[in-house]
This record gives C-alpha cells, sequence and structure tokens, in this order.
C-alpha cells in the first residue's frame, strides 16, 4: 500500500522508553515507548475521509483493499512504521493527574504528504500500551463514529482539529458500561486512524515538569518549536516566550471557532489540550442546540459543570497558565509567561467581538452591540431557542419588517415562546434597527453572516440514530452524515432533515443529550 514517506522525527529526535511491549509501569526520563498495536480478528474498513486519503495519495482502490485494514486495524505494519505511544499527564478536572500516556492510542509513524504537510498518523483503539492503567486499550465502535464524523465535521467548520482518515470495525467485541449504572454489555470494538501534524499536548510538557527534568522538557520544548513552529526566530527565553504567546494564541482562535458554532467539548482536560491549538479527542462532547451556557453533555461533569459550554473560553485560559507553570524552568523571570496569557486574553476578547459581528452580521463589533448580543443569548435560553437555526434564519431577516415568524422553526416549546415573544420581538426590533445604521450591504452581510452562521453541525441526535443503525451493521448513514457535513455552510437542497431541531424523543435520551466518558 503505497503510503507518503516516513519521517518519524518524535522518535528519532527524542529519548523514548528502553524497555518496549505493553506492560504497565511509570516511565521516567521518556517521551513515550515502543509498542505495537494488538492484532484484532476480522478489521474492515467502514468509512474514511476522502479529503485526508487524497492528500495522502490514497485511492478508493487502495482503501478498500484488504492491506489497508490490515495495517489501519493494526495487524500489518508498512515499510517505515515505528508505533510507539506517547507519555504524559495532565490536570483532569482540575487536579493533577500525573502519569497517563496513550492508554489506547498507538502511533505508527509520521508521514509527509506531496504538498510538504506531516501527517503523524495515529490508531485510537489499537490494544494496550504501558499507560492503559488498567483498562483494554480498545474502543467501541459508538465513541470511534462519534471521533471520525466530529474530527471531519470540525476541519469542514473551518475549525483547527486533528483530522480523521478512516473508521474500521474490528471484528472483536468490548463490554462497557456506558451509562455506569452496574449494566455492562458488549459493544462491537472499532479503531479510528487519527492525523494530525503533532499530538503532542499540554499534558507533555506538565509530566516532565512534574518531576523536576528540565532537561527532557527542555528537549521536548525545542523540538516542537524546531518541527512545528520553524516560522519563529531567536533562541533562549525570547524564543520560548514567543512560542508560548503562540500557543496562547492559537488557543483562543480554537475556542473561539467551537464557541461561534455551539461545540462543548465536555473534558478539556490538560492532556486533551493540543500544542498546536487543534481540537484534540472527541470524547463526551455535543453540540448546543436550545442555546444553553451552563449546559454540558458530559455526565460525568453533570454536578460541578466545569466543562459547560459558557466557561470554555475561562477554562482554556486556566489550561494555558498550567502550561505556562510547567514551561516556567525554560525562563529565568515568568514575564514573558505572563505577556503570553496576556495575549491569550486579548486574542480571546478580540474573537470574541469578532464572533458578534460575524454572526450578526455587522461591519464591525461596537461596544453596545456586545450588550444587543448578550441580550439576544439571555432571550434565547429563557425562551429555548435553538442555537443554529436561530443564527442561520436571522441572516434571511428584512431589517424594514422583522418577523420573528420567519424564525419559528428554532423554538422548543409554545409556552416559553409565548412568554419571551414580546421581548424577542424587542430585541427583532432593536437589531433591525442597528442594521439599517450598518454600513454593509445587505447580500454582503447576508453572504458574511451565511459563512459564520453554519446550517448544518453534527446535532448529537442525528450523531445517535447513525449510531444505532451502525449498531445493526448498516454503515450507510455514517458516510450520508459525513457527506452532508462537507459543506456546513450551503443549503443542501434535499437535505433539509440534516438541518431540524432535535426532536421530542432524543431531549433526554443517552447519546442525544447527555454523554458518559464511558468509550
Ligand atoms: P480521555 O478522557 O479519553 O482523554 O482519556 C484519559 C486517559 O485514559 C488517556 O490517558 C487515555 O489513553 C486513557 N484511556 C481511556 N480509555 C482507555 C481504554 N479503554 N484503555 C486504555 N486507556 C484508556
Ligand atoms: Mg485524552
Amino acid at each position: 500500500m503505497p503510503l507518503p514517506p516516513f519521517d518519524n522525527a518524535f522518535l528519532r529526535e527524542l529519548p523514548g522508553d528502553p524497555e518496549t511491549g505493553p506492560r504497565l509501569r511509570q516511565v521516567h526520563g521518556a517521551l513515550y515507548s515502543r509498542v505495537e498495536p494488538t492484532p484484532v480478528p476480522a478489521p474492515r474498513v467502514l468509512a474514511w475521509s476522502d479529503e485526508l486519503a487524497a492528500a495522502l495519495g490514497l485511492g478508493p482502490g487502495e482503501l478498500a483493499g484488504g492491506d489497508f485494514a490490515r495495517v489501519f486495524g493494526g495487524n500489518a505494519l508498512s515499510p517505515g512504521m515505528q508505533p510507539w505511544a506517547a507519555n504524559y499527564g495532565g490536570h483532569q478536572f482540575g487536579v493533577w493527574a500525573g502519569q497517563l500516556g496513550d492508554g489506547r492510542a498507538i502511533s505508527l509513524g509520521e508521514v509527509v504528504d506531496a504538498a510538504g504537510r506531516r501527517w503523524e498518523l495515529q490508531l485510537k483503539g489499537a490494544g494496550p500500551t504501558p499507560y492503559s492503567r488498567g483498562a483494554d486499550g480498545r474502543a467501541v465502535l459508538r465513541s470511534s463514529i462519534r471521533e471520525f464524523l466530529c474530527s471531519e465535521a470540525m476541519h469542514h467548520l473551518g475549525i483547527p482539529t486533528t483530522r480523521a482518515l478512516c473508521l474500521l470495525a474490528t471484528g472483536e467485541g468490548v463490554v462497557r458500561d456506558p451509562r455506569y449504572d452496574g449494566h455492562p454489555r458488549e459493544e462491537p470494538g472499532a479503531i479510528v486512524c487519527r492525523a494530525a501534524p503533532s499530538f503532542i499536548r499540554f499534558g507533555s510538557f506538565e509530566l516532565p515538569s512534574s518531576r523536576n527534568d528540565t532537561v527532557l522538557l527542555r528537549q521536548l520544548a525545542d523540538f516542537t518549536i524546531r518541527r512545528d513552529f520553524p516560522h519563529l526566530r531567536g533562541q533562549g527565553e525570547p524564543l520560548y516566550g514567543d512560542w508560548f504567546g503562540e500557543v496562547c494564541e492559537r488557543t483562543a482562535a480554537m475556542v473561539a471557532g467551537w464557541m461561534r458554532v455551539g461545540f462543548v467539548h465536555g473534558v478539556m482536560n490538560t492532556d486533551n489540550m493540543s500544542i498546536l491549538g487543534l481540537t484534540l479527542d472527541y470524547g463526551p462532547y455535543g453540540w448546543i442546540d436550545d442555546f444553553d451556557p451552563e449546559w454540558t453533555p458530559n455526565t460525568t461533569d453533570a454536578y460541578r459543570r466545569r466543562y459547560r459550554y459558557g466557561q470554555q473560553p475561562d477554562v482554556a485560559w486556566w489550561n494555558l497558565a498550567r502550561l505556562a507553570g510547567a514551561q516556567a524552568p525554560l525562563f529565568g523571570d515568568t514575564a514573558p509567561l505572563q505577556a503570553g496569557l496576556d495575549r491569550y486574553a486579548a486574542a480571546w476578547a478580540a474573537a470574541d467581538r469578532a464572533n458578534v459581528a460575524a454572526k450578526l452580521g455587522l461591519a464591525a463589533c461596537r461596544d453596545e452591540d456586545v450588550a444587543l448580543m448578550q441580550s439576544l443569548h439571555a432571550l434565547m435560553r429563557q425562551a429555548e431557542v435553538d442555537m443554529t437555526l436561530w443564527f442561520r434564519g436571522l441572516a434571511d431577516l428584512d431589517p424594514a419588517a422583522p418577523a420573528l415568524d420567519a424564525l419559528h422553526e428554532a423554538f422548543y416549546d409554545d409556552a416559553k415562546r409565548r412568554a419571551a415573544e414580546r421581548a424577542l420581538r424587542d430585541w427583532l426590533q432593536r437589531y433591525a434597527a442597528r442594521l439599517i445604521d450598518d454600513p454593509l450591504p445587505a447580500e454582503e452581510r447576508r453572504t458574511r453572516m451565511r459563512a459564520a452562521n453554519p446550517r448544518y453541525v453534527l446535532r448529537n441526535y442525528l450523531a445517535q440514530q447513525v449510531i444505532e443503525r451502525a449498531e445493526q451493521g448498516d454503515c450507510a448513514g455514517i458516510h450520508e452524515l459525513l457527506d452532508v457535513l462537507r459543506r456546513p455552510y450551503d443549503d443542501q437542497p434535499g437535505r433539509e432533515a440534516f438541518a431540524r431541531r432535535r426532536p421530542d424523543w432524543a431531549r433526554d435520551k443517552p447519546g442525544c443529550s447527555m454523554l458518559s466518558c464511558s468509550s
């Protein structure tokens, strides 16, 4: 199977664990352990990303062939592959968790595609590693479908993310207790091949730092800058400071993307924060249906709601502060780290205002527009208004005659709608007056709004429907949904069903509104 040439820089340039294989252990002084995927009984390709496959020079013929399934199911290695599991730590739900590492992800290597882009190819669910901490190293079909679809959906929305090359069934059962209620069941196992220029996380720096291993910390920092931030110039502390500042700005851009489209990551632990500012680790994530800044899909976090939608920008800052703490040994003076965190605050504030302007279709965000958006958010919450449908519908509003009726599809509850109707009509009047006062021509406004407010997002219930079909052996739904999500900002005639608000039956159904970490 012809893959682009491998260039396994992470392995070549950084220290690894002298012991190989999956025996559970604490690994000191090393950033990875060599371990091979554990073969599966019957690897079968269920879906792939056409775009990423094309970037890697893989055509449908190769993807459908047995070689591909064997390699990406973990049963064989292609020339140049040198599998490893990465060693990292992390803060989980605000608490330092020590060594975590890739417990079920095994990287195969780094390829460089024809366009010169680097892709680390990583199998998630490929079997035990030294970091599996007593778990099985496998993944179930439902969570693998969710990771596969959402990675690609996020990419097509234009938000930085790791990618997914393909989804495979393993032909093996995996036992999980999806609701953590003492009812384990056997589910179909699966593997996703993820791809990203790097899977290095905040926690990759936190672990050596927590062990006072400044030599290893510095090696990783120098390597990351060299391989992944080659445009940065200079050396020593000024270089580290510029780098940290750029990580902060990229993180702000990523979170601003999430906030714009209503994405809730669900587990923003520092081991799930990419040093490249990519959305990483799709677990119990969710998409806002009825607008509610307090909402999180993650049942494990249902009480404290640390990772709720509205808190994501603050959590990102907190995580960056942990990264700053981890990098402090590289600095004599922490002022550059503080300056980086300030860059985050400034970048997030600017991006938030840009979101207001883009979502409301304004040439620029004035101070009073922030208040206008805030009052809209309060009303949307009170009236249970669908975020995606509302903002998409707003692009068609006639400022000369702003009609609430045109937005009727966005409401979930008649009584709540009636209770808020007057206030919503008043808001629409204020908004219409603001539009008349704005220099953007009507057509340009509409174009901009439609480019900022997607029509199609990976609604939780849509993913769940596709999962239930796939568990019955019918994968057509995965392909169809992936195809819809390829053009999230376009109206796609005939595909209106994928743009509808969450149906009533899905309101409290597990998988549709709540998810556990079981995966
Ligand atoms: P996550 O919440 O998915 O980011 O996972 C947190 C940590 O648990 C990571 O170190 C994972 O590699 C590990 N982990 C999660 N599920 C499994 C599993 N089934 N087998 C081994 N390790 C796992
Ligand atoms: Mg993780």
